[in-house]
């Protein structure tokens, strides 16, 4: 395994083991909690970290970078990583994304297990904790239901450099407060009618520190709690307590966040006062969100290239997805490596997509089975086959699936025939040959790649001037693999497939889905720089072994690049169909 780049996270982590900043934590918080009991009596040394999703979509590359990055710190730091849905926004979230996103989890080589250490959480499984705490802070006269009108209280928080005005209604007793949010539970009020506040300061300069609103009045059936409530928590106010009761010790979140820490440690502050947690507090940390170039990687765009029919699903090859990625061809081990590679900064910046396609090119290189195909076939005719061979003999010939097979592993066998007819690419015959050109023209010889060395002799056009077959005579005694194949030099070797057992499939070849390298940047219409070639359908010719392939299998085509049986619709031995997954050499830049 690649030896870990240190980070600003990782130095933090390793300055808390070394001080024991967790170890003299207080376990306890509040009895009776779901999360204390599921979590146990955790071990105080550990760091315990989290990736939390809220359950509104489907996972894309941008989350499978906090994935590897939170389960990989706690699996390299001896810690626990939660799975924990943030489900405290009923009206968005569904039991279908919930799902794609467990999968998409364990599919990039995580979990969580039931023996005590790192669980499956769900934030909406605390709500009772979140308004305990709630009316704790009201007794306690850091928080009042306001009534002002959403506008009023848009308009009286005021902006940067200008303080906010108090509501009216800062000054209600808590005993008053408590009444009215009880009231706002029991379901008395209309949606939108009051909020609960924070009381903290209205002139603060971080607008968030502004009284920002902990409880609305949402009627909203939630996937998990159904119709239990009518209230739901803030996500500022919830998650935090999300963490605490989960006793993470280290939240890493993105950068936008970083304004809203002051909260998180108010928060942890005043429920610490309270004894309603245990101290020391989770504490925030931000990193930079990954940017990828041609990419774009917000939930509500990606909805839109699905909603609109621009791909056709969450599972489209060409989409940043995971479930996307996965269909494309890419695997687990190429997308951590390429969440290493990457690494965690403060700053923001972004990355080129190259970076992703050489991860997969790294993983595949020794793993794929190699084969050959031809995706733009013309026929070729060994004019002195029947002689030489016997009418419809077909040879049969052989070449290592793993040309470079990793330690220890042997290479399994390809096994395929040459007869007098084969399929060979188009552009590897000229027939008036461009300068330098080392492929098929008449009177050059080439080997067909683990067949015969073959000699050029012309060609066949229809009336159109359209080559319908390239003509050539096979050299005898050079069949690859046996004693003097080589005594025939040539200075090409070409790909090819036996016209009597090629198999044809359907090749999808993908290209980039954005023709610019930032798409949404400075509040650009992405839909506009959409590429109307991103995908195009051609009918390949591949040697039988293809055949078999097993949907979401990988291989190497043989100069084209890396190609998968599609998950969804290849069908192993009678409807083949192949992604491109990424070709043999970085194509970006140009
Ligand atoms: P989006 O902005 O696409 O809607 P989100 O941030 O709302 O995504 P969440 O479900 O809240 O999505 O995210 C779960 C976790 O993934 C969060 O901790 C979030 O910080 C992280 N995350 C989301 N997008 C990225 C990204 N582009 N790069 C790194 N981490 C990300
Ligand atoms: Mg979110
Ligand atoms: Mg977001």
């Amino acid at each position: 395994e690649a030896t870990k780049v240190s980070n600003f996270l990782r130095q933090i982590i390793e300055s808390d083991l070394e001080k024991g900043t967790y170890a003299s934590r207080r376990w306890g918080g509040s009895p009776g909690d779901a999360a204390h009991h599921a979590a146990g009596q955790p071990d105080p040394a550990k760091i315990r970290t989290r990736f939390p999703p809220e359950p509104n979509g489907y996972l894309h590359i941008g989350h499978a970078k906090s994935i590897c990055l939170n389960f990989g710190l706690a699996r390299d730091y001896g810690g626990v990583c939660h799975m924990r849905f943030d489900d405290t926004n009923p009206e968005k979230e569904d039991t279908e994304y919930v799902n794609s996103i467990l999968d998409a989890v364990q599919w990039l080589g995580f979990g969580w297990d039931a023996n005590g250490t790192s669980h499956l959480f769900q934030a909406s499984d605390y709500f009772d904790f979140m308004y305990r705490a709630a009316e704790y802070l009201i007794e306690a006269g850091h928080a009042y239901v306001d009534e002002q009108t959403p506008e009023q209280m848009r308009v009286n928080r005021g902006d940067f450099g200008k303080p906010g005005i108090d509501s009216p209604y800062r000054t209600r007793t808590p005993t008053d407060n408590l009444a009215r949010f009880r009231q706002m539970r029991d379901g008395l009020y209309e949606d939108g009618a009051m909020v609960l506040r924070a009381k903290i300061d209205m002139a603060s300069p971080n607008i968030n520190m502004r009284d920002p609103a902990i409880y609305r009045i949402r009627r909203a059936t939630h996937h998990n709690t159904g119709d239990k409530w009518c209230i739901y928590p803030m996500y500022t106010f919830a998650h935090p307590i999300e963490d605490a009761l989960e006793q993470i010790t280290h939240s890493i979140c993105t950068l936008e966040f970083e304004d809203q820490r002051p909260f998180y440690d108010w928060l942890m502050e005043r429920l610490c006062e309270g004894g309603l947690l245990a101290a020391p507090s989770p504490k925030q940390y931000e990193f930079a969100r990954l940017n990828l170039s041609y990419v774009i990687t917000s939930k509500r765009k990606l909805a839109q290239l699905v909603y609109d029919h621009k791909v056709s699903g969450w599972d489209d090859p060409r989409m940043p997805t995971i479930v996307g990625l996965r269909r494309r061809g890419y695997t687990p081990a190429a997308l951590q490596a390429f969440a290493e590679r990457i690494g965690v900064t403060k700053s923001d910046s972004w990355i080129d997509y190259a970076t992703l396609e050489g991860c997969l090119r790294e993983d595949l290189e020794l793993k794929a089975h190699r084969g050959m195909a031809v995706l733009n076939p013309v026929k070729l005719v060994l004019t002195n086959w029947d002689e030489l061979m016997g009418a419809g003999h077909l040879e049969p010939c052989t070449q290592p699936a793993l040309p470079h097979p990793p330690e220890g592993v042997e290479s399994p066998t390809r096994h395929f025939t040459i007869g007098k007819e084969v399929w060979i690419e188009r552009e590897d015959f000229e027939e008036v040959p461009p300068k330098g050109y080392k492929r098929l023209f008449p009177g050059n010889k080439v080997r067909l790649k683990g067949g015969y060395v073959i000699e050029c002799t012309g060609c066949n056009k229809d009336a159109n001037g359209v080559i319908t077959e390239v003509l050539a005579t096979m050299v005898p005694d050079t069949k690859s693999g046996t004693p003097g194949s080589d005594s025939v030099k040539v200075k090409a070797a070409i790909s090819w497939v036996g016209a009597a057992n090629g198999v044809t499939v359907e090749v999808r070849m993908y290209d980039r889905l954005f023709l610019d390298a930032h798409p949404d940047a400075g509040g650009k219409d992405f839909l506009e720089s959409l590429n109307p070639n991103s995908l195009k359908v051609v009918s390949a010719i591949v040697e039988p072994s293809l055949a078999n392939a097993l949907p979401g299998q990988n291989f190497q085509f043989e100069r084209h690049g890396y190609f998968v049986a599609d998950r969804v619709d290849h069908v192993t031995g009678s409807k083949p169909v192949f992604n491109l997954a990424v070709g043999l050499r970085d194509s970006w830049g140009k």
